[in-house]
């Protein structure tokens, strides 16, 4: 096989799941797997519905389309906040939606009334990472203006941390998720069914014992598929971190330099790295490049092998020794935002196998 290939192991995806789901039900806790990092792969889906999640979580309507056609049945989950002219096909694809805008809120009740069904909406509030979300002290009259819309039924309120601003879920920004839904469940007489709190950055926290009892859902991707926390991205105990492999060809193979030589400018993507004079060494260059994966993001699974760089088409290693041979195919463990990028390039090719359980 020529092309570079990005092999997923179903069997480590669903032991993660069955990990994580069993954490977050110990704490009453019901989770949504999150697949938008595979775009949308129902093998993937399925794997973690088996692992116990709940429902499937996607940013994206051709990922949701994707897994219906596969024939997956579970509930989905949009967690992106929609677009405003895509309300109906959102309306048609998934039965709840993260939100934050009452235009766009409009728009699904609209939508939802035409195509007589209810839609259900987690309102997204802002604490402190800066992504989506409605400010806290615009939730009472967002939520008061949300209630009065046809269609639309307001089960939860969420918010996201961690992912912009890096900002940590902690014992306070989580009391006060918890505190804003008793506000909105009191001003309206109402019961929300689910406080979102978490992603894959609120494990410490969760086995911890410090979310709220009132947090009762989350939103997890990275954890299940990488095995890792999110906020120092350690291994989650009992998870495995292999359920990726992404391989690609040496396509050369040589002693040179290790430092460049001539007038130093730029390099192909504005940058002007430095390499430090260690002499002669054994570079190989291989078949994967910029539009193929995030090339910082990868981590070779001999650790003779050092990534030195990359462009839009080559990734060249250095060779400490290993045995290499032109021809040879180089095993590498993706990080989220390489896994991202590969599953998202059409020159990657992508299969599955069940892999040992550990
Ligand atoms: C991507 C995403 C998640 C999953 O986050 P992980 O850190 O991968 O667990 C959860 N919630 C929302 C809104 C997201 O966009």
């Amino acid at each position: 096989m020529a092309r570079p290939s990005l092999t997923i192991d179903t069997a480590a995806i669903e032991h993660n799941a069955r990990v994580i789901t069993r954490l977050c039900a110990a704490h009453g806790m019901t989770v949504v797997g999150v697949t938008k990092a595979t775009c949308g792969h129902p093998e993937v889906a399925r794997a973690m519905l088996r692992g116990g999640v709940a429902a499937i979580g996607e940013s994206r309507l051709e990922n949701i389309r994707r897994l219906r056609a596969a024939g997956i049945g579970a509930p989905m989950v949009l967690l992106r906040v929609p677009t405003l002219s895509q309300a109906e096909a959102v309306v048609s694809a998934a039965a709840l939606s993260l939100d934050s805008e009452l235009t766009v809120l409009a728009a699904l009740s609209e939508a939802a009334v035409r195509r007589h069904r209810v839609h259900e909406v987690i309102l997204m509030v802002e604490l402190g990472d800066l992504r989506e979300g409605i400010l806290p002290d615009d939730l009472i009259p967002f939520t008061a203006a949300a209630l009065q819309l046809p269609g639309i039924r307001v089960t939860g309120l969420g918010t996201n941390l961690a992912c912009l601003g890096g900002v940590a879920p902690d014992r306070e920004n989580m009391a006060r998720l918890a505190a804003l839904a008793r506000a909105v469940e009191t001003t309206f007489d109402l019961r929300l069914r689910w406080v979102s709190g978490a992603n894959s950055s609120a494990l410490e926290l969760i086995a911890a014992g410090g979310m709220p009892a009132a947090v009762n859902h989350a939103r997890m991707g990275e954890s299940i598929l990488l095995g890792r926390e999110t906020v120092h991205r350690r291994p989650w105990p009992g998870t495995r971190q292999d359920a990726f492999l992404l391989e690609a060809e040496v396509i050369e193979l040589k002693d040179k330099p290790s430092a460049p030589r001539g007038t130093r400018g730029e390099d192909a993507f504005g940058h002007r790295p430095e390499f430090a004079d260690r002499g002669t060494v054994r570079r190989a260059l291989l078949n994967l490049g910029r539009e193929d994966a995030d090339l910082e993001g990868l981590t070779p699974l001999d650790p003779r092998l050092t990534v030195v760089g990359g462009t839009s088409d080559y990734l060249v290693v250095e060779a400490d020794g290993a045995p290499l041979h032109v021809g040879d195919r180089l095993g590498f463990t993706p990080n989220y935002s390489a896994l991202l990028a590969a599953m998202t390039s059409a020159y990657v090719a992508k299969r599955t196998r069940i892999g040992a359980h550990s």
